[in-house]
């Protein structure tokens, strides 16, 4: 699971053992201070079957930091990217979040600024999302809560500028940004980029995805030319690889295959539901689960309009879109943490790095657009070694997205039926009886409510003559109140569909082959339409259009959609949502020059 390209390279019984680590991290933190600490010094006094921190050289600060962390182990990526990083050597990682990889390089980058005084910031970090940008930041801070005088600043848009400006005027030693944002400091000067001398690019597949590729080689351009170059992503695109190849300097490579080892926590399911029905079998399932759910959808107003909804249906929803300002979003994920929203209704660039242990199950209700949204997506559970489940909502027309995605991730998605009033029915009933039970445990606790219950039991039994079991029934009445508590719509669509989604889909899977073609990959609704004005007259033919799109913007081949040429324009169906800097360099684009 780890490669290195030169002598570093891990043997198969270190990566055998860095597996088995994987497993052994503890993510509670600790309060018994003086536990750990003996444990670090039992490894550190030779105990080397067991790698912990000490071996790293970090400082004593450092070590306390993550004694209150709570860390035992280095996880796999820590432990083969800390020592290169100590060195001072460029480093290419590919690992996803919830493998430990901020750890991974901030460590190291603390330990080298420990006894920093001077005032400019020296290491710069970047990152796709300001909700990632504060997590690292807050990583930064835990990580550092030990090192006298240490600083670090977040720097996002969405928020006000004078905060930014009056931290950056005091002494900082790592600041961790979004590319915009960076980039707007730098034009103002109000960020003084002479003295870095590292640069981390996190999660640098997603700001490729979102456009950013331009900002970043204007950034990069901008800070001293000697530095340490730090390259994290979740994939290793080609792309990825030529920013590699062009800014790292004989980097140490590693890969934490940790996709599969993520996923294995997650329980991955789909199920066939027909557009109509969708928010139908949506219910049906958050019947189930209650709690702790993640919906993600394609479009902001849909964000909105399936809060509503389930709203109306009495849950706790909160809606994470680009329209929300960032201390909104803030607020909301920390309600969600908190426990005071059970569902989060999101857009994939919204959820980017959400990271909430109580997210027990992320529910694709639109199929994303291709498979390392879908590996972020569902990544949002099963985070701190927990187990999660992710459901994937298939139409008709997207059979054939489901089995490019089981393929592309070698996953087996297994098929689950939207459930039906029967099974939502026993639920119920279960729930109900869990209920009064736990309440009939829970009076007990209150004495003041036990006396309350006596008295009115009494009173009851004296004025109106009700035995036990006649009050009982009427608690219980009361509990269930005046709607219906069976569920009794017709479901009938459930099983009618699912028969005949699986027919289609055996029939289908012949033309399959036959039109096994990149455009396919993609839902027609995923898609906007854009016009061009080059045609036939042009010369123009389909390659021409995609390798100019491909060439001239960070646009995928695979997420082209339909092409029509006509005699003087072209249509071409482009991905929904893509970045302003997308839409600008599509508007000069030339084909055939
Ligand atoms: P990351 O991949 O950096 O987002 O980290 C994922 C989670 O793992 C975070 O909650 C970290 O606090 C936690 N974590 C990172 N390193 C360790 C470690 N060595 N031991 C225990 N927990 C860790």
């Amino acid at each position: 699971m780890a490669l290195k390209k030169d002598s570093n390279s891990l043997s198969s019984e270190q990566e055998k053992s860095q597996n088995e680590d994987s497993s052994q991290i503890e993510f509670k933190n600790s309060d018994n201070k003086k536990e750990i600490e003996s444990q670090l010094l039992q490894v550190s006094k030779g105990d080397h079957n067991k790698n912990g921190f000490l071996d790293f050289g970090f400082n004593q600060s450092i070590l306390n930091s993550l004694i209150n962390k709570g860390y035992k182990n280095p996880t796999p990526i820590q432990k083969a990217a800390i020592p290169e990083l100590m060195l001072g050597r460029d480093l290419l990682g590919q690992a996803q979040t919830g493998t430990g990889k901020t750890a991974a390089f901030a460590l190291p980058l603390i330990e080298k600024l420990t006894d920093n005084k001077e005032l400019n910031a020296k290491v710069l970090v970047m990152t796709p999302t300001r909700e990632l940008a504060t997590q690292v930041a807050e990583s930064f801070k835990s990580y550092s809560s030990e090192t006298s005088n240490f600083k670090t600043v977040a720097i996002y848009g969405g928020t006000d500028y004078r905060n930014q400006i009056s931290a950056l005027k005091r002494k900082v030693d790592v600041v961790v940004g979004t590319p915009g944002r960076i980039m707007d400091h730098i034009r103002q000067g109000t960020f003084k980029i002479k003295d870095i001398n590292c640069l981390v690019l996190d999660e640098a597949d997603e700001m490729l995805n979102m456009g950013f590729l331009e900002d970043i080689e204007w950034i990069i351009d901008q800070l001293p030319e000697k530095k340490q170059m730090v390259l994290f992503s979740a994939t290793m695109p080609t792309e990825i690889r030529n920013i590699a190849k062009k800014y790292l300097n004989d980097p140490a490579e590693i890969l934490i295959k940790s996709v599969k080892k993520e996923t294995q926590l997650i329980s991955q399911k789909f199920l066939y539901v027909q557009r109509h029905h969708k928010l139908d079998a949506l219910k049906r399932i958050l019947e189930l689960n209650k709690e702790g759910v993640i919906i993600f959808v394609r479009t902001k107003l849909l964000t909105t309009s399936i809060a509503e909804a389930l709203e109306n249906s009495g849950h706790t929803v909160a809606v994470l879109n680009g329209d929300i300002p960032q201390n909104q979003r803030e607020n909301t994920v920390d309600r969600l943490k908190k426990g005071f929203i059970d569902i989060l209704v999101a857009t994939d660039v919204a959820a980017r790095g959400l990271d909430v242990e109580r997210i027990k199950l992320v529910v694709n209700y639109d199929f994303p657009f291709d498979k390392e949204t879908y590996t972020h997506r569902i990544g949002r559970t099963g985070r701190a070694g927990r187990s999660g489940e992710a459901i994937l909502f298939v139409n008709q027309r997207e059979k054939h997205f489901l089995r490019n995605l089981e393929n592309s991730t070698r996953t087996k998605i297994e098929e689950i039926n939207i459930p039906s009033n029967k099974i939502i029915n026993e639920k119920r009933m279960e729930k109900l009886i869990d209920n009064v039970n736990e309440s009939s445990l829970a009076k007990d606790e209150n004495e003041e409510n036990k006396a309350l219950i006596i008295d009115v039991l009494d009173n009851l039994k004296e004025k109106y003559s009700m035995d036990d079991s006649n009050i009982a029934m009427a608690a219980i009445n009361l509990v269930i109140g005046n709607k219906s508590f069976f569920l009794n719509d017709d479901d009938s669509w459930i099983n009618k569909q699912n028969n005949t989604d699986r027919n289609r889909s055996n029939r289908n899977s012949n033309n399959r082959v036959r039109n096994s073609n990149r455009r396919n990959n993609y839902q027609n609704d995923s898609f906007e339409t854009y016009k061009f004005n080059f045609g036939k007259f042009d010369g123009v033919r389909v390659a021409n259009i995609i390798s100019s799109i491909c060439n001239s913007t960070n646009i995928n081949g695979r997420s082209i959609g339909k092409i029509q040429i006509f005699n003087d324009y072209s249509l071409v169906d482009l991905p929904r949502d893509l970045h302003r800097e997308t839409k600008n360099k599509l508007k000069k684009i030339k084909v055939r020059n």
